[in-house]
């Protein structure tokens, strides 16, 4: 296999004890069977993890809110240490008593995606883009998950009226250049039904962008089959907006699903969530980013962990997060880079937060005559900017040099 001949090595997911007895190799290997065989109840759990008390609670769902979804796949939980309650993968799909108790900001939809919601199972909230939640259903139910309100209703694929409603809202508006299929996990839906949604858009004209957000590849990577990478590649331009978190979650099943997908002409870009007591240490998200761009995935986003409803012992303070993209600067070149990205609650879009290198009150000067600036690096190094004034300013669309091809173009 082809990440055997990589300099990084990608080691297969420690399968425990209790799925190699169960499993045959090719059972192991088929995403259906990583499906049908999830851990769901406190027996399934039990029977493979030893449960800390403040787990075994949560399963009772007794609390002030209600409990969230349960599930993985056996392929995500043979990832976890079956002994150690703050292992950084098991904080992210075992519940924990914590989970159903208020927290300082509470929130079932903290995106306002309620608010933003013209036609069934679509969010516009961005001119030029929408998402649209193709299904509810995950194969892990992430403890953090920004998407309580909709994600876990049991409704799975849309009802053919509303899915009929969302594509004709979406024929309607020619300013939507991007469609982003979200949910949920776009990926749990069957190849058929799949492609049936990536040409129905695709016959839509003005759609220029088809994004899929997935955990699939992190928490099912059989999933990504040829089969799959040659139906997105058919249907190109597809962007794969993947999510992982940890750099153990990169195994080899893992590495060789994102090889795939790249070798089928599909470019990934990664959103991580920073997650207290996961991955809140700036060696965890170098790892993680280096080994992602070295399997050609541009780590793109890391966010900071939106308020939903029972996650705030997963919720690093924005100060902390700010000091781990600070320890990120200088050592991540800027392919590795996330960008430390805050979603403003009630839907107020993202902010990037980038750390400040200017030393403000040194700055001196005028708009008119140029202003002086003053920064120090990462590392110390102090310098000054001097900015030309802005009436020098020439913009470039007074050249008479675009036909109106051009001047359509620029203008849509
Ligand atoms: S995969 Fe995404 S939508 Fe599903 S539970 Fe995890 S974060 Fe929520």
């Amino acid at each position: 296999m082809l990440y055997r001949r990589m300099r990084l090595k990608f080691q297969p997911a420690p399968k425990a004890i209790y799925f190699e007895q169960n499993a045959t190799p090719a059972e192991w290997g088929s995403w259906h069977w990583q499906l049908r065989r999830s851990l769901k109840s406190r027996a399934d759990f039990e029977r493979v993890f030893d449960l800390a008390s403040e787990e075994s609670a949560a399963f009772s769902g007794s609390g002030e809110l209600q409990a969230f979804q349960i599930r993985t796949t056996p392929y995500y939980a043979s990832l976890a240490s079956t002994t150690e309650p703050l292992d950084p993968i098991r904080l992210i799909f075992m519940p924990r008593k914590e989970e159903l108790s208020l927290g300082v900001q509470d929130q079932l939809d903290p995106l306002g995606e309620k608010k933003n919601n013209p036609a069934p199972r679509l969010i516009h909230r961005y001119p030029d883009r929408v998402l649209f939640l193709v299904t509810d259903f995950c194969s892990v139910y992430c403890r953090y998950c920004t998407r309580k309100h909709f994600t876990g209703g049991e409704q799975a694929f849309a009802r053919e009226d509303d899915y009929t409603k969302a594509l004709q809202y979406i024929s309607a508006h020619p300013e939507i250049r991007e469609v982003i299929l979200s949910g949920g996990d776009p990926l749990t839906l069957s190849d058929d039904v799949l492609a049936k949604v990536l040409t129905d858009i695709r016959r839509i004209d003005h759609v220029e962008i088809i994004r899929i957000g997935s955990r699939m590849p992190v928490v099912n990577p059989m999933r990504i089959t040829l089969e799959l990478a040659a139906l997105l590649r058919s249907v190109k331009p597809v962007y794969m907006m993947t999510h992982f978190n940890h750099p153990r979650e990169l195994t080899a099943e893992a590495a060789e699903g994102l090889e795939r997908l790249v070798d089928h002409g599909v470019p990934i870009f990664n959103q991580m969530v920073l997650l207290n007591g996961v991955n809140n240490d700036p060696r965890i998200v170098q790892a993680l980013s280096r080994r992602l761009l070295y399997l050609r995935v541009k780590p793109y986003y890391m966010f900071q962990c939106d308020p939903s409803q029972g996650t705030d012992h997963l919720r690093t303070s924005i100060d902390e997060s700010l000091e781990i993209q600070r320890a990120l600067w200088g050592t991540l070149s800027g392919l590795a880079m996330p960008t430390y990205s805050v979603d403003i609650p009630d839907g107020g879009g993202k902010t990037t937060l980038v750390p400040d290198f200017e030393l403000r009150d040194q700055r001196t000067g005028t708009v008119e005559s140029g202003i002086t600036r003053v920064y120090r690096g990462w590392d110390g190094v102090q310098a000054e900017y001097k900015s030309p004034p802005l009436e020098r300013r020439r913009t470039p669309l007074d050249a008479e040099v675009y036909s109106d091809e051009w001047a359509t173009l620029l203008r849509r």
